[in-house]
């Protein structure tokens, strides 16, 4: 990276802090959760609501999904973006939804505190540049093919458009292990904290595609320093449409989440 003069590198010891309502995202630990997708009002109000009591800072559901089948569930699209208005309405919870389509950014922007781009999304630079010309804060995923250097030449891309609210997630890149979906690259994480002034996240739904490997990946993401999770939560994991498999239900977040306030407090007071 030695080569490249960016305005997502860090000089000095500036760090970025993207404000959302009352959420300060790369200040503290910022923790967001919901469905992989909007299925229908009473699961995604239902999951709204068991994840603020939780405590989370904001809401996830995707009302477009880039689906590898294209019989695959697509998502509910504008209804599914209605729905998270009234979760929003509800909860308090700010929304972070994925936006796949250039054309639906402007509109798409009006019910999303968040625009997710997607992993399958990192380099479609139309996208980003369509992204960059809004002031929303936009989560950008790694591609799973992706190093570090060609993702932030992405967050590059949106910074450039003038939108200088980018929140980086890792969320496992694909190697030659197949027990897991993708392998998180954990150590990207302290490696962007150094490289970049912008917050840092981590999904650990989707870099293990196992419920049962999110609470133990979620804690190394405090450890190494990250930002804040972004996690996948359903009131009833067994019948959610999309990613059932990587599905916490509402009580085993719960859990997760009273150990991550504590290992994240710890880590702070260690510092
Ligand atoms: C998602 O967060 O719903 C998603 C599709 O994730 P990714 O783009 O990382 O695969
Ligand atoms: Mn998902």
């Amino acid at each position: 990276m030695k080569d490249i003069r960016l305005g997502v590198l860090k000089e000095d010891n500036n760090k970025t802090v993207i404000y959302v309502d009352d959420v300060a995202i790369g200040k503290g630990f910022c923790v967001i959760a919901g469905p992989c997708s909007v299925e229908n009002e009473k699961q995604t109000i239902e999951t709204a609501i068991a994840v603020k009591e939780s405590g989370v800072d904001m809401l996830r559901g995707g009302a477009f999904k880039p689906r590898t089948s294209p019989y695959a569930f697509q998502g509910l699209g504008l209804k599914g973006l209605k729905i998270l208005k009234k979760a929003k309405k509800e909860t308090g919870l700010p929304i972070v939804t994925e936006v796949i389509d250039t054309r639906d950014v402007p509109w798409v922007s009006e019910y999303a505190d968040v625009l997710q781009i997607g992993a399958r999304n990192m380099q479609n630079f139309s996208l980003l540049k369509e992204v960059g010309k809004t002031r929303k804060p936009v989560l950008l995923k790694r591609g799973m093919n992706s190093t570090l250097e060609e993702w932030l030449y992405c967050a590059e891309y949106i910074l450039n458009g003038g939108n200088p609210n980018v929140i980086l997630c890792e969320r496992g890149i694909r190697t030659f292990e197949t027990y897991t979906r993708n392998t998180l690259d954990i150590s990207s994480v302290p490696s962007l904290k150094g490289l970049t002034h912008l917050p840092v996240i981590v999904d650990p739904s989707h870099a293990s595609g196992r419920a049962n490997l999110v609470p133990p990946l979620s804690y190394a993401a405090v450890a190494a320093g990250a930002d804040g999770l972004i996690v996948e939560v359903h009131v009833n994991p067994s019948e959610a449409l999309c990613d059932k498999d990587q599905m916490l239900n509402t009580i085993e977040f719960e859990n997760m989440l009273k150990k991550i306030r504590k290992l994240h407090s710890f880590m702070k007071d260690s510092e």
